[in-house]
């Protein structure tokens, strides 16, 4: 057992490791209790669903929503149904308006926690006998919930890569101090995890995380200053929340789980690469000093890697579809392109520069994202904004949470400057 770094990290690139190969993982009670933030999202309705499917594995101590308060309280009544001896779930609501709504809902009244952001460090800290944090929010408002999770030395199923990106060493020390496990649910990473299993860190050579490619993979240049939010938001294998959506099409999303992987293997940015494989079945790989190649398939189904973070590495029954590999046939890769989207060529660069690059990297996204889909700026204005964003703030280094916050902060008022300017030249 090693509690090292895969491959030694220089100075600047010195992501703690918090994924040792084959290090134990804790002995947590069954059934096991959750919290899960963003329980009305794409990542959280799927965990509700592994609870329907486990009812003598799982239990839900706390639940989240932003505004989907009618969700948040079917949800509730379904585990109500499923689970009738278990204490019902503590909610937090976040958005102002929608938690005066909860405050007077019969059933959510009695386990309502504060609104805004402190309701979910709330969950994540008092939600009683609570074992695991499945952390499916959006954005780098899942920050704060992963450090109390960390804090409370929680197992961390970390869907929310903005955590990592935004916090990268903050939330490794975290983790380490608090004596809590960090498993990845992104598919890539889980799929690395799962590779690496009971290897020694001097086995390793590369980490290759595979892309779908998006929705543009072979559109051309001239075309992508035109496509459409329709044609953005349709991706070709995965069905996930919107943010993540419009991240796939821009590579963005390939970018942040760059910096994701550093930060969770402490493998440093020279040995992560990214191929596009369109069939996204192979879910990623890794290189051994040998030449050899691990990787792990499967149909696109996030209930696979969800299940097995929140498991603890353990592959349960599940019945989600099976990969029948000859209709499969072809195993295809591609190189990314990096002028059709600048924007992994952006987060590789910010992830190698390190400090606050990557705050600002996120926030310009985040805002940028946002713009989009409220029609206010065109898919081909989201990497000119993220690169004046990143031009106008120049890295440094961050020593704590408030740096980091007031750096996000920052951004996204710089971002919100430039799209203002966007918008109002494009009439
Ligand atoms: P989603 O948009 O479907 O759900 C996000 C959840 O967060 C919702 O419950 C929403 O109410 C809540 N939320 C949104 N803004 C909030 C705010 N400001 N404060 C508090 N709560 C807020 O998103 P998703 O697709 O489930 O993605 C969640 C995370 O998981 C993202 O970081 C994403 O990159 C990652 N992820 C998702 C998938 C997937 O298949 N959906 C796959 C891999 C990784
Ligand atoms: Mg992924």
């Amino acid at each position: 057992m090693t509690n090292r770094p895969i491959m030694p990290s220089s100075p600047a690139e010195s992501a703690a490791s918090l994924y040792p190969c084959g290090r134990p993982l804790k002995q947590w009670p069954t059934p096991m209790r959750l919290v899960v933030l963003g329980a009305t999202g794409s990542i959280g309705q799927q965990t509700l669903d592994l609870v329907a499917k486990h009812p003598d594995r799982l239990q839900v101590a706390a639940l989240s929503c932003h505004s989907r308060v009618s969700e948040v309280a079917a949800q509730v009544a379904a585990l109500k149904k499923l689970q009738p001896e278990v204490p019902l779930p503590l909610v937090a609501v976040t958005d102002s308006s929608a938690h005066k709504r909860a405050a007077v809902d019969p059933l959510l009244r009695d386990l309502l926690l504060p609104e805004g952001p402190a309701g979910l460090v709330t969950a994540v800290s008092d939600a009683p006998d609570a074992h695991c944090l499945v952390n499916g929010l959006v954005g780098a408002a899942g920050l704060q919930p992963t450090l109390a999770g960390a804090a409370r030395g929680m197992r961390i199923a970390l869907a929310n890569k903005e955590s990592l990106v935004v916090g990268g060493d903050l939330v490794t020390r975290a983790v380490v101090a608090g004596g809590a496990e960090l498993l990845p649910v992104d598919s890539e990473h889980s799929a690395i995890a799962q590779c690496l299993s009971g290897r020694q860190e001097s086995e390793i050579s590369r980490l290759i995380l595979t892309a779908s490619g998006g929705p543009f993979r072979e559109t051309p240049a001239a075309k992508l200053a035109e496509v459409s939010l329709a044609e953005v938001l349709n991706h070709p294998t995965w069905d996930m929340g919107p943010k993540i959506t419009v991240d796939s099409a821009t590579l963005m999303n390939k970018g942040l789980e760059v910096i994701e992987a550093h930060h969770l293997f402490g493998v440093s940015y020279d040995r992560i690469e990214v191929v596009v494989h369109p069939g996204s079945f192979v879910h990623s790989l890794v290189e051994f000093v040998d030449g050899a190649l691990l990787a792990q398939l499967g149909t696109p189904d996030m209930r696979v890697p969800l299940q097995y973070a929140i498991s603890g590495e353990k592959h349960w029954p599940l019945a989600s579809g099976r990969l029948d590999l000859v209709k499969t046939g072809m195993l295809r890769f591609e190189e990314p392109d990096l002028v059709r989207f600048p924007c992994l060529g952006l987060a590789m660069a910010a992830g190698r520069q390190g400090g606050t690059a990557p705050i600002v990297l996120n926030a310009a996204n985040e805002v940028a994202v946002a713009a989009l889909l409220a029609h206010r700026i065109r898919y081909a204005d989201i990497p000119r904004v993220i690169e004046d964003c990143l031009t106008a703030m120049p890295a440094g280094p961050v020593t704590d949470l408030d740096t980091a916050l007031a750096v996000d902060l920052q951004a996204r008022t710089e971002a919100d400057g430039r799209i203002d300017r966007l918008s109002a030249a494009a009439g």
